[in-house]
């Protein structure tokens, strides 16, 4: 498994470093935004530890670039600052963690370890399933373990929304963005009520839970 540390604070690369190795990962370290994107565009990650605060480009700006090239490598955010707003702009933008310093290193390999085991959606031209619960998105269907479950346009396009973003955080205003468009104007909470309505159809017929909720952040699936 190969880590790359995006943080200028050298003493906290050496130390993140030290012990990545020591339970042996790979890891590379760079103290820059800018070298941060180089690296990550020229060689492949399973994982990125990526600090916000840094010279050049910030990691925020990072983890936009990268996401808007395509790049979903798994990122775990570092912020200096206890700050809801870094991090719900962190989640926002595809983080699929993050840790407030000072953390425990033990802290830091648990978030790893879950991060890098997380479910991955398995993708089969149109059809992403996960766990039974099956989308296609040609036919616009939605079984669970071989049951049709039926949805409104919208309860498929948060389902569907959640399932390609599978262990990934989604934020009202992404969801928002996603189903209802960007020139939605009202109010947020609409994304609360069709969740539940999702919910209690696909719990009509299985007793999973798949859609989790990330109390003030979002939703996720896995
Ligand atoms: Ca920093």
């Amino acid at each position: 498994m190969k880590i790359l540390i995006v943080e200028d604070e050298a003493k906290i690369a050496r130390f993140v470093s030290l012990e990545l190795k020591h339970e042996e990962y790979d890891t590379r370290s760079v103290g820059d935004g800018r070298e941060a994107l180089d690296i990550i565009s020229s060689e492949e990650f399973d994982l990125i530890i990526l600090d916000i605060m840094l010279p050049g480009l910030n990691g925020l700006e990072v983890l936009r670039r990268m996401r808007k090239d395509g790049n979903m490598t798994p990122v775990i955010m570092l912020t200096a600052r206890d700050s809801v707003m870094d991090k719900v702009s962190g989640l926002d933008m595809g983080a699929n963690d993050y840790l407030t310093k000072p953390f425990a290193i033990e802290e830091l390999l648990a978030r790893i370890r879950a991060v890098l085991r997380a479910p991955k959606p398995v993708t089969n031209g149109d059809i992403i399933s996960y766990e039974g619960l099956v989308l296609d998105r040609q036919g616009h269907t939605v079984t669970v373990n071989g049951t049709e479950v039926e949805l409104t346009v919208k309860e498929y396009g948060l389902l569907q929304a959640l399932l390609e973003n599978l262990s990934t955080v989604m934020s009202r205003e992404q969801l928002l963005e996603k189903v209802w468009g960007y020139d939605y104007f009202g109010e947020t909470n609409v994304v609360d009520v069709y969740i539940r309505y999702v919910r209690s159809k696909l719990e009509a017929v299985t007793p999973k839970r798949y859609i989790q909720t990330v109390r003030g952040v979002g939703y996720k699936i896995g």
